[in-house]
């Protein structure tokens, strides 16, 4: 006996456009005999089955269970309607309507299908660079308008084939309603700049030859060399002006990967991973890759080919530089005119394509730390998937920091992080910021009506902010780190946070950046401190390690000694006009930073003392470190004030007397990082007597460096403490937008 038939009408969120979710739902419902419609709108997708009600509970439990693999369920919301009579099951046309937030899937890299196919001589795509399905390849870049369908992609101008456009129809083919279907009669083509018949081998030839060759890829063109050869390598450092900043690398296959790093089982998922990201990986020093490449690092960025032009380009046991095309620090080139303009004088030449990118996207940069993500830069292949923020917001944008800038749009639960932008010092990169945030606005129909910036008065994200003629809520740069590492974990309430930074705005308008505060969303008490010391010359002491050091000498009251590495570094007269200056407080400016006590030491300790990009001295001093030495060095804390003021001076004392008495500069590292780990412990235990609060938080540019936070993290969690450390979004100002936009969002 067949009970009557029950309709349903459901609603399913997340990121369930150009996925394959609506052929994944024709199935499922062609299997379960249930009959109805699925289509896309803008808030996602839109179901009504059919059915008997023991089919359709089934049918709602495996819309969840067994989603395409690139697909990511947020919620299904389900009504019981009238039935309708249906006797078939359709997928009907999108729905336009004016408001809803359906997420656009972040790029995805090629599957396991379109590789064999791509491989395959007798398949129609054999060796066709655009290969795609409803599981793979281009997605955020090339998705102009929302709902993701082809108009409203960059693949418009492309007709399908007669053979492609019967996949498309077809609800039982992998490529069923695949938005970027394209084949090598109908679709996007490859072509070289000096011209090529064979574009592709053109370009693995001049690669082979050393030259530098600019390749299109799928957020931004790359600049590719042969990563094992000392002349191309330093051939593009001395054309990019890019002196010691490493450079990321791509290899073929795993194995590849295991010839030029240390590479753990956590690290190969991450390596292989659909979002395939550039993993930091400990640097094998006993292989064929350019000492250039990373030089003075401990680390080698790898990245595996994530489009079918990188796995045609690139052979296994080959190792290519793979870096973002640009000058310096402006924005990615993604448009061809543009790039033979801009990277002209970088590039011997040109390997193209006519599909046009939308949205510049750099690569992301992943490490694992203690097991898990642990993300440098959020970029392609997560952007602009939402981070959930712990309550709702109004809708909020907010502007972020000055470099590794991003941004924040959040609405409800969401928090959509912007891709990588740029350092935010230059117009170029202004201007892809405000094309980034239109863009945004649109896709996600989302109109902030409040703007979180920093506090900051100079950076170009504040100014930016207060010309929008909108509310802005100024959040103090460090709360926002704290906030940031609270509110990817869902915390509510207060926690003991460490901000450790190389620069930041204070409260009271000095340099900020060794801050320790109990901060909850809507407000930050400062319990505590490093020492303030003069920065002297602002810019000057931050690219010069060695007058950062002489300042921190001085402070502590330690003679300006010859046999000291920074102070020999320095001329006569440079060491007077110091001295002159830090007497005076001419042009200087007290500063409480980690970065710079961080960037003293390795002066001190003879690591560096002049630098070519950021955090130079740090990375430097941390790969340098000896794993068997186990002694520290002890920070005094004294209390002035209600603050605890961490001075450094006991450490500065011993570390010179280290370097005087010859003590390796792996042991003098190991001790500093071990030294400042328990010095966190010290003072988090203060404060949780003082204030009864367990949970810390790390966060700030500060903790990118793994062995410290491992160390950090390790020694609270012994002594019972709760740590929260960043998984979703980067310690460093990339991860600042999160943190403003869930500050403001609580001050409303
Ligand atoms: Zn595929
Ligand atoms: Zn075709
Ligand atoms: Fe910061």
């Amino acid at each position: 006996m067949s009970t009557p038939p029950v309709r349903r009408r459901l609603r399913v969120s997340g990121i369930v456009q150009g996925v394959g979710f609506r052929p994944f739902v024709y199935g499922l419902a062609v299997d379960t005999g249930l009959a109805g419609f699925v289509g896309n709108d803008t808030d996602g997708v839109f179901i009504e089955v059919e059915g008997e009600a023991a089919a359709l509970d089934r049918f709602v439990a495996a819309l969840e269970e067994s989603a395409p693999q690139a697909a990511r369920v947020q919620w299904i919301g389900s009504e019981d309607i009238p039935p309708a009579a249906d006797t078939t099951f359709r997928i009907v046309a999108s729905h336009h309507a004016a408001t809803g937030t359906a997420l656009v899937s972040p790029d995805l890299r090629t599957c396991d299908d379109c590789l064999r196919e791509l491989h395959d001589p007798d398949d129609r795509r054999f060796g066709y660079p655009f290969i795609n399905c409803t599981n793979c390849g281009p997605r955020f870049t090339i998705t102009q308008r929302t709902p993701y369908d082809r108009p409203n992609t960059t693949m418009q101008p492309f007709e399908m084939c007669e053979t492609c456009l019967a996949e498309y129809r077809n609800p039982a083919d992998r490529r069923f309603h695949a938005q970027p279907n394209a084949c090598p009669e109908c679709g996007p083509t490859v072509r070289a700049i000096p011209p090529s018949e064979d574009p592709i081998a053109d370009a693995r030839r001049r690669v082979a030859a050393g030259e530098v060759v600019a390749i299109k890829g799928l957020g931004g063109f790359h600049l590719a060399c042969d990563a094992t050869s000392d002349r191309a390598v330093a051939l593009l450092r001395e054309r990019k002006g890019r002196v010691d900043k490493p450079f990321g690398v791509m290899v073929a296959d795993v194995e590849t990967a295991r010839s030029v790093a240390f590479v753990d089982e956590n690290e190969i998922r991450l390596l292989t991973s659909r979002e395939r990201p550039i993993v930091l990986l400990a640097k094998r020093t006993d292989t064929t890759v350019s000492e250039l490449v990373a030089p003075g690092n401990g680390y080698l960025g790898v990245m595996l080919p994530y489009t079918p032009l990188h796995d045609l380009l690139i052979e296994s046991g080959e190792v290519w530089v793979m870096t973002s095309g640009n000058l310096a620090e402006e924005p990615i080139v993604t448009q061809n005119d543009d790039a033979v303009g801009r990277l002209g004088t970088l590039a011997d030449s040109y390997l193209i394509h006519d599909r046009d990118i939308h949205v510049p996207c750099d690569d992301s940069v992943i490490r694992v730390l203690d097991g898990a993500e642990y993300p440098i830069r959020r970029s392609r292949g997560y952007a602009p998937f939402p981070v959930p923020l712990p309550f709702d917001a109004p809708p909020i944008l907010a502007t972020g920091g000055e470099l590794k800038a991003t941004f924040c749009l959040a609405a409800g639960r969401d928090g959509f992080m912007s891709q990588h932008i740029g350092d935010m010092e230059n117009l170029e990169t202004l201007d892809a910021f405000t094309h980034a945030v239109g863009h945004f606005v649109d896709l996600f129909r989302v109109e902030p009506e409040v703007i979180a910036s920093d506090l900051h008065p100079g950076y170009l994200s504040t100014r930016w902010a207060e010309k929008q003629s909108l509310p802005v809520v100024k959040v103090q740069h460090h709360h926002a780190h704290i906030a940031s590492v609270m509110a990817e974990h869902g915390v509510l309430d207060p926690i003991i946070g460490f901000s450790f930074d190389g620069t930041g705005y204070g409260t009271d308008g000095t340099v900020w950046g060794g801050e320790i505060l109990v901060a909850d969303y809507e407000r930050f008490e400062r319990v505590g401190h490093l020492e303030p010391t003069l920065l002297p010359g602002g810019d000057a002491a931050v690219k010069h390690p060695a007058r950062m050091a002489l300042s921190h000498l001085r402070t502590a009251g330690i003679q300006w000694a010859d046999d000291l590495p920074p102070v020999c570094a320095l001329t006569d007269e440079d060491r007077h006009l110091l001295e002159t200056q830090l007497a005076r407080g001419v042009n200087t400016i007290p500063t409480t930073s980690m970065g710079r006590l961080f960037d003293a030491v390795s002066a001190i300790a003879g690591v560096r003392q002049e630098i070519t990009y950021e955090a130079q001295a740090a990375i430097e001093l941390e790969a340098l470190i000896d794993v068997s030495e186990s002694g520290t060095y002890t920070f005094a804390v004294a209390e002035r004030d209600e603050s605890l003021v961490i001075d450094p001076s006991p450490v500065l004392r011993s570390i010179a007397a280290d370097v005087v008495a010859g003590v390796p500069v792996g042991v003098i590292a190991a001790r500093f990082h071990r030294g400042v780990a328990e010095m966190i412990v010290k003072t988090a235990e203060r404060v949780r007597r003082r204030t009864g609060l367990t949970t810390v938080g790390l966060s700030g540019g500060v903790f990118q460096n793994v062995t410290l936070t491992h160390a950090t993290r390790a020694a609270l969690t012994e002594r019972n403490f709760e740590v929260l450390v960043h998984r979703l979004v980067p310690p460093n100002d990339g991860g600042l937008a999160l943190g403003q936009a869930a500050i403001a969002a609580a001050r409303r």
